[in-house]
């Protein structure tokens, strides 16, 4: 078998959190096109049924929408189940929900702090031990989260610290997470991409000129696109990445290369 079938996806059975828009939209095609089926989950249910519905038409992949708020343990525990429940097992899931908040430091309420680290670290805690404790059993597995480059570096001029502390503290829990299963047969990596001109950010009138500072400030001039992740995530999501855990892989365009 030549190393693009091996790299497919056929048979697996994945889901990814925040899939009912950006990149986890782009995520879930990419895993669906490549064979998989796949659970598309989000807080917002309207958004995930769609984004199924447009999934299964394209590809025919057998997928689910499934409502969850990943910062809910109890319902971040029956989403996991609703997945092994339909496709009898979980290969890889993808850990991508998250916000972003640009707020000065001492403006900002704890309220605002909680909800960001919340959303963004402690969502990734509570969906990759309960996939963890599913794929242990198992004896196999792929955890795939979405950090950031903001986990390697501080973006100007937006302030952002919780979002920066919280990629920095996903980039972190991959690793130990990684380092704790090794030899299970379940793996842990996460991705940092730079900037994504995912809708959110194009479509908001209050960042159009931010992005133009971002894009100075890049190497390649640009902001990457949702489909710029979709085969490093393929990659991590299927075997041909036996030997990949605890690994962090960056896709910045080299934005943080200086
Ligand atoms: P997006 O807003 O398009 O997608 C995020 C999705 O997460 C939405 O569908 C939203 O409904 C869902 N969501 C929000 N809170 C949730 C919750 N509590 N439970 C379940 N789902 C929830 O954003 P995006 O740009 O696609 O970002 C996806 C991930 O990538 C985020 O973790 C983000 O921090 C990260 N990221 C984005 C960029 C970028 O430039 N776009 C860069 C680096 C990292």
């Amino acid at each position: 078998m030549g190393i693009i079938e091996k790299m497919r996806l056929d048979g697996k059975a994945i889901y990814v959190t925040g899939a009912a828009s950006g990149i986890g939209k782009c995520a879930a095609m990419a895993f669906a096109e490549a064979g998989a089926d796949v659970a598309i989950v989000d807080i917002n249910i309207e958004g995930a049924e769609a984004v199924a519905k447009e999934i299964a038409d394209a590809t025919g992949s057998r997928t689910i929408a499934i409502q969850c708020d990943v910062t809910s343990q109890e319902q971040v525990e029956t989403m996991v189940a609703k997945v092994v429940e339909t496709y009898g097992k979980l290969d890889a899931c993808y850990n991508n929900a998250g916000i972003a908040l640009n707020v000065p430091a001492e403006e900002m309420t704890y309220e605002q702090w909680l909800k960001v680290i919340n959303i963004n670290l402690n969502g990734v805690f509570l969906c990759a031990t309960a996939a963890g404790r599913v794929m242990l059993k198992q004896g196999y597995g792929s955890i795939i989260n979405t950090a950031s480059m903001s986990g390697h570096i501080v973006n100007v001029p937006q302030p952002q610290c919780a979002y920066n502390a919280s990629k920095a503290g996903v980039i972190m829990l991959t690793k130990s997470l990684a380092i704790e299963w090794a030899k299970t047969g379940v793996r842990v990596n996460c991705i940092s991409p730079g900037y994504i001109g995912t809708d959110l950010i194009m479509n908001a009138p209050h960042l159009k000129p931010l992005i133009e500072q971002w894009n100075a400030m890049a190497p390649m001039g640009r902001l990457g696109k949702p489909e710029e992740l979709q085969s490093v995530l393929v990659y991590l999501a299927g075997d041909t990445s036996s030997f990949t855990t605890g690994s962090d892989i960056v896709v910045d365009g080299a934005f943080t290369c200086f």
